[in-house]
Parts: structure tokens; sequence; C-alpha cells
């Protein structure tokens, strides 16, 4: 009998291979295994917007309401000499949140360079283009990989720890920050552990 991680898994890649229909299909036994687990929502709702369907990703949101189920904040975590340092999305607590992010705008403008874009068709928030690329570009474990950049000398892996399953464009983003600082990222989410190195991850995509 498949458990709620072999489901999760099968949604994760229905949403490489833009399957809808699985993807519900997928939803419907996870829901039923853990009815509190608000992330196949999230998931199923990125598939939808990803393939532009609106209207989905609205009566999905009213379903979560509905069945009262909630997404937990993402939360990722790092060591850095010997503390663990955590990090929300779009953290301002930190003692170094300006250098965190003034790291994060130099590795914007780095992936820029390499033609990376955000997919802000991830971000489910009504809001407008621009926010959502901030929002986006702030998700935990950018906030905590920068921490890390900071704090530890050139080429030293790093090892995040998040709470919940990494979205796609952080997915591309660690990818190609891989190659740029060369650097080995290793990331465990809540569905695997990602090893990021040499613009290749280790999960080869599916998670
Ligand atoms: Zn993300
Ligand atoms: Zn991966």
């Amino acid at each position: 009998r498949a458990s709620a991680l072999i489901w999760m898994t099968l949604l994760g890649a229905c949403r490489n291979l833009g399957e809808i229909q699985r993807g519900e299909m997928a939803l419907n036994y996870i829901s039923l295994l853990e009815p509190d687990n608000g992330a196949p929502y999230i998931l199923l709702s990125n598939i939808y917007a990803t393939n532009g369907r609106w209207n989905d990703v609205k009566m999905l949101r009213e379903t979560m309401v509905q069945r009262g189920v909630k997404k937990r904040p993402g939360c990722s975590m790092i060591e850095v000499n010997d503390e663990i340092h955590r990090f929300f999305p779009r953290d301002q607590w930190h003692p170094d949140c300006k250098a965190i992010y003034a790291k994060l705008d130099t590795l914007n403008s780095q992936l820029k360079e390499q033609g990376y874009v955000p997919d802000t068709r991830l971000v489910l928030h009504d809001v407008d283009e621009e926010k959502k690329k901030s929002i986006i570009c702030c998700h935990s474990e950018r906030l905590a990989l920068s921490f890390g950049l900071i704090n530890t000398p050139s080429k030293t892996p790093l090892l995040i720890v998040k709470n919940l399953r990494m979205c796609a464009d952080c997915h591309t983003v660690f990818k190609l920050l891989s190659i740029i600082l060369d650097r080995t990222i290793n990331l465990k989410d809540a569905n695997r552990f990602h090893c990021f190195h040499n613009g290749q991850c280790s999960c080869e995509d599916y998670w």
C-alpha cells in the first residue's frame, strides 16, 4: 500500500510532466492518508498555475479552507560555527539581516547574467509581478544559503534542512548557483536529499 510520501513523489513527478489528472488523483489519496497536510494542495496549485488554470487554483484554495487545511510556513535551518540558524520566508529579524539581503541581491545579479528569470507562476498570491519576484527570491532556503555563504570560506559545502518541499524555482536557482559559486550545496527538504553540484541535482529533478 503506497504511503503519503509515495503519493507525494508521484504528485511531484506530475508537476514535472504537467499531468493534471494523475496529480488530482494523488492529492485525493494524500488527503485521505494525511488530512492536515497542506503541502500537496500547494503542489497541485503549482501544477494548475503553470498550466494557466487559475480558476482551479482558486477552487483548490477554497477546498483547503473548507477542509481546514493550513499551509505551514516554510522554515530552513543551517548550522554555522556550531550554531543552528533558522530562517522563515522574507525574514527580517536575523541580526545579520542587512548582509544576508545584500548577498541575496548579488546572487540575483549573478543569476540574471546566466539568463535566470524567476518563475513567478509558482507564487500563488494575488499580487503584482514585481512583488511575486520579491516573494520567490526570499524563500527561506535562499536566506539560509546567503547566510551560509557569508559565514563560510569559499568552496565549503553547505547543508540546509527545510521543513517543506523546496519549490521548482529554488531548485533551479540552487543548481545554477552550484556552478556560479563552485560549491556543493546539500539540501534536505520534506521529501528527500538534494545534492547540488556542478549545475545538477542528485534527484535528477524528481522530488
Ligand atoms: Zn522556493
Ligand atoms: Zn533535487
